[in-house]
């Protein structure tokens, strides 16, 4: 298996776990670029937002409503947050296994560099 964020689910390397279902799986970022910063990502291994398929609608929106709750947690909900999912070269992405970051703590500007 090749794949960083399959070995953690798998607890080969042992994440730093924040939240976890049978389908979902919140951990900390180990280079966090916000107080809180946390990646939510499927069990389901899947590389990359190109490659969601209509199977996996509802699992994408449980990546959702796992990132509102975390704030809520968190405390951050009501005062805002950041919601990125980075997808291949131009976006940024370095893990091919989708993941959102969530982040909160600051505020955050836009546009995007
Ligand atoms: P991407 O650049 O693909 O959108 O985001 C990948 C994220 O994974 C980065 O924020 C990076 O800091 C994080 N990351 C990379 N390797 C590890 C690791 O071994 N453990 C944890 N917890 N996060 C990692």
């Amino acid at each position: 298996m090749e794949c960083l964020f399959c070995k953690m689910i798998e607890r080969e390397i042992e994440p730093d776990v924040v939240f976890e279902d049978e389908q979902v799986l919140a951990f900390n970022d180990i280079n966090p670029q916000a107080p809180t910063h946390v990646l939510i990502i499927p069990k389901k291994h899947i590389a990359t937002l190109n490659d969601v398929g209509e199977e996996d609608l509802a699992l994408m929106g449980r990546l959702h409503r796992t990132a509102a709750e975390l704030a809520r947690q968190f405390g951050f909900a009501e005062e805002g947050y950041r919601v990125v999912m980075n997808c291949n070269e131009h976006g940024g992405q370095s893990v091919y296994h989708i993941h959102m970051h969530l982040m909160g703590g600051r505020r955050f500007s836009w546009p995007a560099g």
